[in-house]
């Protein structure tokens, strides 16, 4: 009786009336919100109500409320971090999976999402050349996607020494040694953290970010015992890629378990241009990449990939049979594959996306992207008195400004007037501005307003 379609109708309405507002306005607003949380939760702390109010009116007052405390995040002007927008197929079928309400865990339960995902998963895989057995599994986003992949490592190579896992745990086993680089990002520690795998041994890198090959090979001479290296397709800061070929062919010399960390960067292999640079890379154990970054999906969505799928299937899967199991091995069931057993169809959206792109539109949006960065670093390095700090090779850029003060203030005057938002770091010793280009929209115009919102800042915090 609930799912009466009438009472839908008006609360959807309005949903969709907002939902057109807020991407209408996204081309003229500021990029940075003009409430703090603590102002918006003004708005929406009041005492739980006795009663009930109307869901279209809930809809209204959550918009209203909510949208000065917006920040544009799917803005062609929007910089920071590497977030991404949402392209139009995406969102609009991310609508039909809240509708839908399938909770995707069994092939057998939720057939129609499983099988998209499936399909969406396959796709990814020849995009990217990785192994076409491989599985893949949707997860929140990039950090669980790491630890995901490094979960399955760590099963791999403590079932290689004679170690059970599931039945002793990490406690009087031996020691994993986990090799990542020195700029490998935080989500990785967290991610051992989680495991029970403690800090990681960190392996140098080079000018720009890039984990050096002889000194991962020194590394590895020096451990005993399992082992799993972590590198990186795509550095925050510098875009930089670890070299793939000669790290993994070593790293399985050793018998260690390679996981790679390409939560934006991965996306490179997808375009004949780049993929030279991740060489090798298909030969890896296991990748972890976003969906929510690089292709424009909404959030939430993460993908994990697992070259062989009994090691990921045996480290999430549930050892028990007291629900029923999908009787074809196969493809294997959802829920085997990530850490949720209950969840959200997360990867129709990443099938609507590349089903909407194709092979030709999601190379393009990637080159657009890297392309964007590098017109975004000339224009602003023919300015007296900016610096590119890194070499340019993907969708990142860091600036500075000369002294670190003085990049801090250009970042923040650059921040309060919002036509832009780009994100304060540090990087290699020095305070510096960071573009991150990942949103799908990104023009001609935004560029140009991009770079004079940058030149305008940098008058005003030098003449301050
Ligand atoms: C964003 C990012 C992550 C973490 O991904 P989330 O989706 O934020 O969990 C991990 N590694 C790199 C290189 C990233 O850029």
């Amino acid at each position: 009786m609930a799912a009466l379609p009438d009472a839908y109708r008006q609360p959807l309405d309005r949903a969709r009336e907002h939902s057109l507002e807020w991407l209408a306005s996204l081309p003229t607003r500021q990029v940075r919100p003009q409430r703090t949380a603590d102002q918006v939760a003004e708005h929406f702390s009041i005492p739980l109500p006795d009663g009930p109010t109307d869901p279209a009116a809930v809809v209204d007052e959550l918009a209203g409320f909510a949208e000065p405390g917006l920040m544009a995040m799917p803005s062609g002007r929007f910089y920071g971090w590497v977030i991404g927008g949402t392209l139009p197929a995406a969102l609009a079928s991310d609508w039909l999976v809240s509708a839908w309400d399938q909770n995707t865990a069994l092939r057998y339960a939720s057939p129609a999402t499983a099988a998209i995902e499936q399909v969406a998963g396959d796709w990814i895989l020849d995009l990217l050349g990785l192994p076409a057995t491989a599985d893949v599994g949707f997860t929140t986003g990039g950090t669980v996607a790491n630890f995901v992949g490094l979960a399955a490592g760590r099963k791999a190579v403590l079932d290689a020494v004679g170690w059970d896992l599931d039945s002793n745990g990490l406690t009087g086993g031996p020691r994993v040694t986990v090799l990542v680089g020195e700029e490998r990002h935080a989500s990785v520690d967290l991610a051992l953290r989680y495991l029970g795998l403690g800090s990681p041994t960190t392996v140098a890198a080079d000018d720009q970010g890039r984990l050096i090959t002889s000194a991962l090979t020194d590394a590895l001479a020096s451990v005993d015992g399992p082992v799993i290296v972590c590198l990186q397709a795509g550095n925050l800061h510098s875009g930089a890629f670890d070299p793939m070929n000669e790290t993994i062919r070593v790293a399985h010399e050793h018998g260690a378990w390679v996981h790679v960390d390409g939560a934006f960067g991965l996306w490179a292999a997808a375009s004949p241009r780049y993929r030279s640079t991740l060489d090798g890379i298909d030969r890896a154990d296991s990748w972890a990449t976003d969906a929510h970054k690089t292709l424009n999906v909404p959030y939430d969505c993460g993908i994990a990939i697992v070259a062989k799928p009994s090691v990921l299937r045996s480290t999430f899967g549930i050892h028990t049979d007291y629900l029923i199991h999908d009787d074809a091995r196969g493809p294997g069931d959802p829920w085997e594959k990530v850490p949720e057993l209950s969840r959200r169809a997360r990867g129709v959206p990443v099938w609507a996306a590349l089903r909407s792109l194709g092979r030709s539109g999601t190379v393009a949006l990637v080159e657009r992207l890297v392309d964007t960065a590098a017109e975004l670093a000339a224009g602003l390095s023919r300015v007296p008195g900016i610096e590119v700090l890194n070499d340019v090779v993907f969708t990142q850029v860091c600036l500075a400004f000369g002294p670190d003060d003085l990049t801090r203030r250009v970042t923040e005057q650059l921040i309060a007037d919002g036509s832009v938002w780009m994100s304060g770091s540090h990087w290699q010793g020095r305070d510096i501005l960071r573009i991150s280009v990942s949103n799908w929209s990104t023009d001609a115009d935004d560029i140009a307003t991009s770079i004079k919102a940058v030149r305008h800042a940098f008058e005003v915090a030098s003449s301050a």
